[in-house]
């Protein structure tokens, strides 16, 4: 993929000088229009599009972990729909893994 934007990309008419024309995305993939760059740019949108109907939904899961040290204390994990898993004891906070995503599944990222 050359081009990455979150909306559609639109072509853009300088105020000034009707003659110039650039083809904006929301990421300003700001280029020179031409026919085959804007079919380009639109083959592009569409292909995202696409891609986002395929791809299925995943939701986060939550988990509930106890802590070792305090056993009434829980902390919550979760692991992303993208497969990041978080932690919100302070261990996760300096190495980004810690015991209890290691309890639920998670592992270590290498
Ligand atoms: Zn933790």
């Amino acid at each position: 993929m050359k081009y990455t934007f979150d909306m559609p990309p639109i072509v853009y008419t300088a105020p000034l000088d009707p003659s110039k024309k650039f083809i904006l995305g929301t990421q300003f993939v700001f280029m020179p229009y031409s026919e085959e760059a804007w079919k380009e740019v639109r083959a592009e949108w569409d292909a995202i599009q696409n891609a986002k109907l395929i791809a299925p939904e995943v939701e986060d899961e939550e988990f509930d972990v106890p802590s070792n040290s305090d056993p009434s204390k829980t902390y919550k994990v979760v692991k992303c729909s993208d497969g990041r898993w978080t932690c919100e004891c302070a261990g996760y906070g300096y190495r980004r893994f810690c015991s209890h995503i290691e309890k639920c599944g998670g592992k270590k990222p290498s």
